[in-house]
């Protein structure tokens, strides 16, 4: 049931449900957590102010549902035809031992970073925005639910990932399975809308090659510039990072630093009126 070599036909014709299922699953997670239950309380995180319409979530969960599809029936035709056999997919992990298990899945990411950069700036090339990627950035404020709007053709564009996985490293069902759920959820946190990382991360050695919701959230609001998934390492050998990246970083953490202290003030305030009520 694990390992994609042994799907039956009635397992792949789930695999689109299943992909759409995982999306579904983490983004009304988020959802829940940062929309509804803490939708005041952690305003003061969220990146752009106000919240999307109900007609933003509809077309980015349709679109999302078409390429779950399309993810599903690329995975079918390297994974569940011939095509395998010519791929560097293998089952027994003793045939490449535990070390490259291991290096293979940080490897995925900066093989699909590389390819999601550049596949990225050629969506933005005037003749393809129009037509294909204006879907994606018909989210100028995105939700988790963004993560997988894409038009179609983008959509197989996007899923050219895997054929490039399979033939370019040989690749585990672990890796696998590891690679398209970090995928997600990397998509999910860059389309949140909150931002999660400190702000001592973008300063840090490791942490200023990560990529964050607030680069990817500028993508979204501005249209160009900022074109990474998970790392900023092609935005900054190519000067694509938006200058006012780190402006837009001071203003938010501003933000929080003082939504923090209010916070704290409101807390300690509760407390001494419910220690003085209850005397
Ligand atoms: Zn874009
Ligand atoms: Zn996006």
């Amino acid at each position: 049931m694990f390992n994609p070599a042994e799907f039956s036909a009635a397992h792949w014709a789930l695999v689109p449900l299943i992909i759409f299922g995982r999306y579904v699953v983490f983004c009304a997670l988020l959802y829940a957590v940062f929309y509804v239950w803490k939708r005041r309380a952690w305003l003061y995180r969220k990146i752009q102010q106000h919240f999307p319409h109900r007609a933003d979530y509809i077309r980015e969960i349709g679109y999302s549902a078409i390429a779950s599809v399309i993810f599903g029936g690329i995975s079918w035709l390297c994974l569940g035809t011939a095509v395998r056999e010519h791929t560097l997919f293998y089952s027994d992990i003793d045939t490449y031992g535990r070390l490259w298990l291991a290096i293979s899945i940080p490897l995925t990411l900066l093989i699909h970073d590389t390819y999601f950069y550049w596949i990225h700036r050629l969506m933005h090339h005037p003749a393809l925005y129009r037509r294909i990627h204006l879907v994606h950035h018909k989210s100028v404020n995105p939700s988790p639910w963004a993560a997988y709007a894409f038009h179609p053709i983008e959509s197989v564009l996007e899923a050219g990932i895997i054929p490039v996985l399979l033939f370019s490293i040989p690749l585990h069902p672990v890796s696998f399975w590891a690679f398209v759920t970090l995928m997600l959820l990397f998509n999910i946190y860059g389309h949140l809308r909150y931002e999660l990382f400190s702000r001592k991360t973008y300063d840090h050695p490791v942490g200023r090659w990560i990529n964050s919701s607030v680069h990817h959230n500028m993508h979204h609001e501005k249209f160009d510039g900022n074109y990474g998934l998970c790392f900023t390492i092609w935005d900054r050998l190519c000067g694509t990072l938006r200058e006012d990246s780190m402006d837009k970083v001071e203003k938010v953490h501003g933000r929080i630093s003082q939504g923090r202290a209010t916070a704290e003030t409101e807390q300690v305030n509760s407390t001494v009126i419910s220690y003085k009520t209850s005397r």
